[in-house]
């Protein structure tokens, strides 16, 4: 079989690389201060990564159930939090670790400079995900949430309008609700903050562009089926070619894939590059 893995398709983005190390980091400052790590929410939507991070000391934990950490840390993801979870956090005696990438901080930012200068903020995105909790928390928990694109059509504006986007959300998806918002609301002035993360674009793109060139006969997408980035990515692929989405190589069967096939390899941007590099050698030898 040949299989096709390309650098650039594949491995963990620049965010999450960051907190990771962040990290890693913190590991070694709690062994030196005999302080735990604690954590609510999965620093990456991998099952290897999150393992990895256990063994290192991370707690998982319900903050609510806690009424004081006794200086403790507490690390936050990727992500983010609203501003009020922080205060939360530190009321209980926590001391806050952040590992938010960068991109996301600006999103809230977006969000929390628009909600000041007086306007109705409307997320594209899912309300349960951390991320958009954490950009609704910078709003006073103020915003309208959307996930279908249609709903577009029912949501009526009494005031001028901002628009984000969860950061791991496809342009398409994102321009069509807010084209549908547009059409609902015809006299209303509506801000389209396109807040998709460029890294998470900017791969499905390559890789589209990839597959029409050089015409695989699959794509297997690796990453987890939670993670919005990598179904996204396996979603537009899968318009293109056939395209398997899979969580580790023990997915993997043979007999899933024909005599002398071309597999392009690519994934998503939580899951782990040797995850990766260990599926493509399986693939290699079947
Ligand atoms: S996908 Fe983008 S926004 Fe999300 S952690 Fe990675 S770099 Fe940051």
């Amino acid at each position: 079989m040949k299989v096709i893995l390309l650098p650039k398709f594949y491995g963990h983005c620049p965010g999450l690389k960051r907190s990771l190390k962040i990290a890693d980091d913190l590991i070694l400052e709690a062994e030196k201060n005999g302080k735990k790590i604690y954590y609510d929410v999965p620093l990456a939507h991998n099952e290897e990564v999150e393992k990895k991070l256990q063994k290192g000391g991370f707690q998982e934990v319900n903050i609510e159930e806690v009424t004081d950490a006794k200086g403790q840390y507490f690390l936050i993801s990727a992500h983010g939090v609203s501003g009020q979870k922080i205060e939360k956090l530190k009321k209980k005696n926590f001391v806050v670790k952040s590992a938010v990438c960068p991109t996301v901080k600006h999103v809230q930012q977006i969000a929390q400079n628009d909600y000041v200068d007086g306007y109705q903020i409307v997320i594209f995105g899912k309300s349960t995900h951390p991320e958009i909790i954490g950009v609704n928390g910078s709003v006073d928990d103020s915003a309208t949430i959307v996930a279908d694109v249609d709903e577009g059509f029912k949501i009526k504006l009494n005031k001028k309008t901002s628009v984000i986007c969860q950061t791991t959300l496809s342009s398409d998806k994102y321009d069509e609700f807010v084209e549908n918002l547009k059409k609902a609301n015809p006299k209303t002035k509506i801000v389209a903050r396109n807040t998709i993360c460029p890294i998470v674009e900017g791969r499905v793109q390559m890789c589209a562009a990839h597959v029409v060139e050089e015409k695989p006969d699959i794509v297997v997408v690796v990453g987890s089926k939670t993670s919005s980035n990598t179904k996204q990515l396996a979603s537009k692929l899968a318009k293109l070619v056939p395209t398997m989405l899979v969580g580790s190589e023990k997915e993997l069967e043979k007999s899933d894939f024909e005599k002398n096939t071309t597999v392009l390899v690519v994934s998503g941007t939580s899951a782990p590059p040797e995850e990766v590099e260990r599926i493509a050698e399986k693939l290699k030898n079947f």
